[in-house]
């Protein structure tokens, strides 16, 4: 395929040029005024934006959650991020108390096999592991490890296991990413607000002040400073928190921040309205003000990456809770947590450059570029250099896209930003050279995605 004309940006910079797809599945060539092939379909970019598909390095697909399942699997979830103009995700294996990290890897293999896009998976770990676990998921490409400081019940490890994973991360290569905020208060609020009969939705996120976001990430920078490692910060919510990475960076810490599309573009008002636990994530949606606070921080680099966490559920399942409750959820504990958003990231992303508070540079690095390199994935991903695989997303500025449920493929029934219109959307969305969307049609195949397994980072003992 020939891409004509179009204005290419990815980290090469900001030029006018052709793009040519070969046979293998990669770019073959960016350079201006190519000349076209025989036999070689043509595509007319004059006016759009060429860009490296994007990089989704947070989402939870077919996830079990309590009683209900996250909404979209493998197949659905993929489908609707090509048509978003993403296409690689890295999600989320879980290996539970008492479970072998590496069966829980090969039942996400088994799940994502009919992904449309290329699928890379983190590893999370539940409870201390020997430092052989580590080794193990890296020899399989699974180079980052998440742990959780929350949720004490079922995910959370204390900071000694934090710091044991680190270390031996640290020497094979491996990358820590943590949910930072501090479990045991919140566990304490949860309960005392119920105790209190406050049961209501909005309490979610009453019981977990930004706070306990910025001291968990505190704790976090401590910790990889201790270990001399980089530490990963997933879905950062809140002002306290990115305060924190920024002090800690000033220190000289490798800290790498990730935030998600709805933390810059929703607040905390929408849980308390009718469908309130619509909203509910975690960390949860803030007051206005500090999404003016993440903003910023992406422009400056204090952020690098905007991920989606996407976990979408149904409004049944939303209703029936994690207890799977026909007359609907008791109290704020029983709402599972998880938005879509595997879709519209890119959409909701571009919003930053419509409202200048980003660049073009900016979005492409933010959404594509960065991650790619974070998680080993470069720039094999995230990049149209010459050989890089030919994920390529024509983004047409002036195109509208509604994102109403109704008007998007995520398999859900509720769309957070219902009423609202995306400013920019991919006319053309290329995975391993083979279209997968056009005109926000899917038309990939299931199955197109590979596992793909990711490198450690360079330095390490092996
Ligand atoms: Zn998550």
């Amino acid at each position: 395929m020939l891409i004509r004309g179009g204005r290419v940006v990815d980290v090469a910079g900001d030029r006018v040029a052709d793009v040519r797809t070969g046979p293998d599945g990669r770019v073959a060539a960016v350079e201006p005024h190519l000349d076209q092939h025989p036999g070689e379909e043509v595509v007319d970019a004059s006016g759009l934006l060429v860009v490296p598909g994007g990089v989704d390095a947070h989402t939870h697909l077919n996830l079990p959650v309590g009683a209900v399942r996250v909404s979209d699997d493998f197949a659905t979830g993929t489908a609707a991020a090509a048509v978003g103009g993403t296409t690689t995700v890295v999600d989320y294996v879980t290996a539970y108390r008492g479970e072998d990290p590496l069966a829980a890897l090969a039942t996400w293999q088994r799940w994502a096999e009919p992904a449309a896009i290329d699928v890379g998976l983190h590893m999370t770990f539940t409870e201390a592991v020997p430092e052989s676990a580590v080794v193990d998921c890296i020899e399989r490409g699974v180079t980052s490890f998440k742990l959780y400081m929350a949720y004490p019940e079922t995910l959370q490890v204390d900071d000694g296991v934090i710091l044991g994973v680190m270390q031996a991360a640290g020497r094979h290569g491996g990358l820590v990413t943590l949910h930072a905020e501090n479990g045991s208060a919140i566990e304490l609020l949860r309960h005392q607000a119920l105790d209190a009969g406050r049961s209501a939705v909005i309490e979610h996120s009453r019981t977990r002040p930004a706070i306990l976001e910025g001291e968990a990430v505190n704790r976090a920078a401590a910790l990889a400073e201790v270990a001399g490692v980089p530490v990963y910060i997933v879905h950062v919510s809140s002002a306290p928190a990115l305060a924190a990475i920024r002090t800690a960076q000033e220190r000289g810490i490798d800290v790498v921040a990730e935030t998600c599309p709805q933390y810059l573009h929703l607040s905390e008002a929408s849980l308390s309205g009718p469908g309130g636990e619509n909203f509910v994530c975690t960390p949860p949606l803030r007051d206005p003000w500090h999404q003016e606070e993440l903003w910023e921080g992406l422009a400056q680099g204090t952020i690098h990456t905007v991920a989606t966490d996407h976990c979408p559920f149904t409004v049944t399942d939303r209703r029936a809770g994690t207890r799977g409750r026909p007359e609907g959820f008791a109290d704020f504990t029983e709402i599972p947590g998880g938005l879509p958003g595997i879709e519209t990231r890119l959409a909701l992303v571009w919003e930053g450059v419509v409202d200048r508070r980003i660049t073009v540079a900016d979005w492409v690095r933010l959404c594509a570029e960065a991650p790619a390199r974070t998680f080993g994935l470069w720039p094999a991903k995230g990049s149209l250099q010459v050989g890089a695989d030919a994920d390529v997303v024509v983004w047409d500025p002036a195109a509208e896209q509604r994102l109403a449920a109704a008007a998007l493929h995520m398999r859900t029934d509720h769309s957070p930003y219902a009423g609202r219109v995306a400013r920019g959307w991919p006319r053309l969305v290329l995975a391993r050279g083979r279209a997968v969307a056009r005109d926000g049609v899917f038309c990939g195949q299931a199955g197109w995605g590979r596992y793909l397994p990711r490198s450690p980072r360079p330095g390490a003992v092996g």
